[in-house]
């Protein structure tokens, strides 16, 4: 079946800057195809300036929901009318659902990052992390890593808004949560070197490695991968960083990002249209 668009087709939206390279058209519309839902989705360059004004059209225009993606996620969170406490705790939006006239803010971020874990064939469940990083991903991943049950986080940011944000947010989880949650300086070589000897799992959330600064790593002492750890990057421009090259060449299990992007992508689709994408041909056909 080809998407026929009619009178009564569902529109779910994109929101960002850059956004043309985005490869959730795709995969949103080929699962509306496939389960023949009437619903079509598309991409739309919004400025931070503009957003507000963007997001009060698509409310009044009836839309069924939409994405938002950088620079829009925290901006989002004071144009909803209700936020998830998943989201209200992360401070970021990156779905929306329309619903009885109201604008309801969810973050699937962290979602889609712990159901890649599991799909990379592992559980974080009673086990440590080390996270690289405290801007809008890591602190997804955070939170939802923490609701999921792993036992310890030690986080690592650079001395800036982001770690300040991030440590009282530290504590907002240790006294919600059973995690014991902790916040380091990125430059605290010694205390990285103990919590990553420490951890089962080593994520990189920030974007150094990523395309076009391909050359370079949030580790420089490559004595931190050790056989039996598993490291991960949310990562998936290029689909091998060098943070994920020299884990591998250490013998690590490794992962990229972009099934961290399927599985968000696949979350906010069960939020909107009540049914679960088809991710495994989707997986196939877009992400293998
Ligand atoms: P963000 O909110 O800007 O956060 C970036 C984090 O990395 C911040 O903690 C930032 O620290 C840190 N950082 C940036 N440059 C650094 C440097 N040179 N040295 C040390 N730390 C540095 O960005 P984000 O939305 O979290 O995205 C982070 C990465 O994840 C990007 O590569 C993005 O493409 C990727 N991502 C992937 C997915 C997926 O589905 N796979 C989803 C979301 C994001 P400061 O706050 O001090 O600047």
């Amino acid at each position: 079946m080809s998407i026929t668009i009619s009178g009564h087709t569902g529109l779910l939206a994109l929101l960002g800057s850059p956004v043309a390279h985005s490869i959730s058209p795709l995969m949103h519309n080929e699962s509306f195809r496939l389960l023949e839902l009437d619903y079509v989705y598309l991409c739309f360059d919004v400025t931070p300036e503009g957003l507000k004004t963007a997001v009060e059209g698509l409310k009044s225009i009836g839309t069924a929901g939409f994405n938002l993606t950088m620079p829009h996620k925290t901006a989002m969170c004071s144009l909803a009318d209700e936020l998830t406490p998943a989201a209200r705790m992360i401070n970021a939006v990156n779905t929306v659902i329309h619903t009885d006239g109201k604008l309801i803010g969810h973050n699937t971020d962290g979602t889609g990052y712990l159901q890649s874990v599991r799909a990379a064939g592992h559980d974080i469940t009673g086990k440590k992390m080390t996270l690289l990083g405290a801007g809008g991903a890591a602190t997804a991943i955070f939170v939802q890593a923490a609701l999921d049950g792993a036992a310890e986080i030690d986080i690592f940011s650079r001395k800036s808004p982001s770690f300040l944000r991030t440590e009282a947010l530290v504590e907002t989880v240790n006294r919600t949560t059973s995690c014991k949650a902790r916040i380091f300086e990125l430059e605290d070589k010694v205390q990285l070197n103990q919590s990553i000897g420490e951890s089962y799992l080593l994520t990189n959330a920030t974007p150094l490695g990523m395309s076009p600064k391909e050359d370079t790593c949030p580790i420089q002492d490559c004595s931190v991968f050790r056989e039996d750890l598993i490291v991960s990057d949310i990562i998936y421009n290029p689909r091998e960083t060098l943070f994920l090259k020299y884990a591998k060449e250490r013998g690590c299990k490794t992962f990229n990002g972009l099934y961290m992007l399927l599985y968000q992508g696949a979350k906010a689709f069960e939020i909107w249209t009540g049914k679960e994408m088809p991710v495994n041909i989707i997986k196939e056909k877009y992400f293998d």
